[in-house]
């Protein structure tokens, strides 16, 4: 645990001293659980949202884009069930004073109890070497087969107890707050998530309007208008991405729990009866789109939801294994006709499709892919970040920080660094080589510092390519290209830099793995 928070130290001071992300309004102290990205972090942030846009839009003839506002009709909210039923279970500490989210509490317990199960399978791994069988030791070994049962008991009580019987849950596994050591909790209460603001020519109830808490309902709304200007069939899909808000008790784990935070939500309409089909078709899809940008299959796992939302008949999360463990990074929800039927009775607008082969009108069902930008972001860096020795210019062993991020993501695709400084033959011939092919991608200029340095700092924010620019190059008209991941440096002639950088980082290697 102590290394695992270690390593999320590092990344969060990484992503701060190289910028990527910055806390809001740091010069007032910050603001809780919003953060601003830097000029590395946006690259990086567009870039995974370009892959997830291209991925949809670009790769399925039967899926369109749209860009809805944020502020919606407050009869929006009313209808998706979020102003009666988008609440989180609180309890404060009658101590600290310190609020908490119950269910996160007892979340935070098990996974201690998940903590001592990884230690004893650790440990017996020592033990048995090669032989060892874990997925026989976990149903074997009474200690693991005990932790085991513990935490799958918990978890129906957390999934379907009350609030007083979230209560008692706290109280009986002697849960303290972090911060006092104290035991005294009050009742459990609800906490709407919505944050809310005032329209300005409305005064009272009448003009309050909400942001929006997802960006599905923008899509849900727009069914019928997008469906017919683009003359598509169901099944189709419509993508969006955008900001949503929530107004999170739980303000901790960086980026990964934010009140304002970017959704890449895919809402895709299909005929009713039909979406569990869909429902497994795009639970794979978007894992492979995970495993395609980079993250390891071990990092990466379903969990199915335990208690399904009042629109869901179906529900899985996409986990991944971030510095503080498994957590949810994308959500499937079956989501039937709920929204749809909502917004048609709240509306009194007919919101119904006519299926040309079925001639019969209906209302459709939906499965909805929704992913947090966010948090892929936080996976991502924290997947690439690595701490490795690698062989200085004299070949000695020196300490590296790299972000092997995949070359296609990387903020800045090419360095270019004249050998040295006060050259200006050097210099000159660099920055022309830089105004060259910065039409292609997004490179960057740099010649300050030693060389070995300026590699350093060019790993620091993943730059998949440097290209050196020497005596030779003055001579022979090449550089040298060098590889983030691998070091290597090949001497290739300058009207090449274009074309092997370009092959090196084009997204198109995200689609065809
Ligand atoms: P959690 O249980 O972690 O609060 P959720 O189940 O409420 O998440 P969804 O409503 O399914 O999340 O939202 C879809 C996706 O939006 C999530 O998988 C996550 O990536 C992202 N997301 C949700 N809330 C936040 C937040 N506060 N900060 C950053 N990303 C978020």
């Amino acid at each position: 645990m102590a290394n695992q928070d270690e390593n999320f130290k590092k990344v969060v001071s990484h992503c701060k001293e190289y910028g990527f992300v910055f806390p809001s309004s740091e010069v007032y102290d910050g603001l809780s659980a919003v953060y601003d990205y830097g000029p590395y972090g946006v690259e990086l942030k567009n870039n995974i949202k370009k892959y997830w846009w291209q991925s949809m839009v670009q790769m399925h003839e039967n899926i369109v884009g749209l860009d809805a506002a944020i502020f919606m009709h407050p009869k929006t909210w009313k209808a998706s069930g979020h102003v009666d039923a988008f609440n989180d279970p609180l309890i404060d500490n009658k101590d600290s004073k310190k609020r908490y989210r119950a269910d996160v509490l007892v979340e935070d317990y098990m996974e201690k109890v998940e903590g001592k199960i990884n230690k004893e399978i650790k440990k017996a791994k020592k033990r048995f070497g090669d032989s060892f069988d874990e997925k026989q030791y976990r149903e074997t070994n009474p200690r693991v087969v005990g932790y085991l049962e513990k935490n799958a008991a918990i978890a129906k009580r957390l999934a379907e107890g009350t609030l007083e019987e979230i209560r008692d849950l706290i109280i009986e596994l002697e849960i303290a707050c972090p911060v006092s050591g104290s035991k005294e909790w009050t009742d459990v209460r609800q906490f709407n998530l919505m944050f809310s603001t005032q329209l300005g020519t409305v005064a009272g109830e009448e003009g309050k309007l909400y942001l929006r808490p997802e960006t599905a309902q923008g899509i849900f709304v727009n069914f019928l208008n997008v469906q017919k200007t683009s003359r598509q069939k169901i099944p189709f899909g419509i993508a969006q991405i955008g900001k949503a808000f929530r107004n999170e008790i739980v303000a901790r784990q960086f980026i990964f729990r934010m009140r304002e935070f970017e959704q890449m939500e895919m809402q895709f309409f299909v005929r009713p009866g039909e979406e569990m089909k869909w429902y497994n078709y795009w639970k794979e899809a978007r894992l492979e789109w995970h495993k395609a940008m980079g993250s390891p299959a071990e990092k990466l796992r379903f969990h199915d939801h335990d208690k399904l939302a009042h629109y869901a008949n179906a529900a899985v999360d996409i986990q991944f294994d971030f510095p503080f463990g498994f957590r949810e990074i994308e959500g499937i929800h079956s989501r039937t006709d709920f929204d749809l039927k909502q917004h048609q009775e709240l509306s009194g607008r007919n919101i119904q499709y006519f299926d040309p082969e079925l001639q019969e009108n209906y209302v459709p069902y939906v499965v909805e892919t929704s992913i947090g930008c966010d948090r892929m972001f936080l996976a991502a860096i924290s997947n690439a970040y690595t701490e490795e020795m690698v062989p200085d210019a004299k070949g000695k062993d020196s300490q590296r920080i790299v972000l092997k991020l995949h070359p296609a993501i990387a903020p800045i695709k090419c360095a270019v660094l004249p050998l040295l400084k006060n050259k200006e033959e050097l210099t000159e011939k660099a920055k022309a080589i830089f105004n060259k092919i910065k039409f292609s991608f997004n490179c960057q200029y740099d010649e300050k510092d030693a060389i070995g340095r300026r590699y350093r700092r060019q790993d620091a924010i993943g730059t998949p390519y440097c290209v050196t620019v020497d005596f030779e190059t003055l001579e022979e008209n090449t550089v040298t290209l060098r590889d983030r991941d691998t070091l290597e440096q090949i001497r290739i002639p300058i009207e090449e830099i274009e074309q092997h950088v370009s092959k090196g980082v084009d997204m198109k290697n995200l689609f065809l793995k």
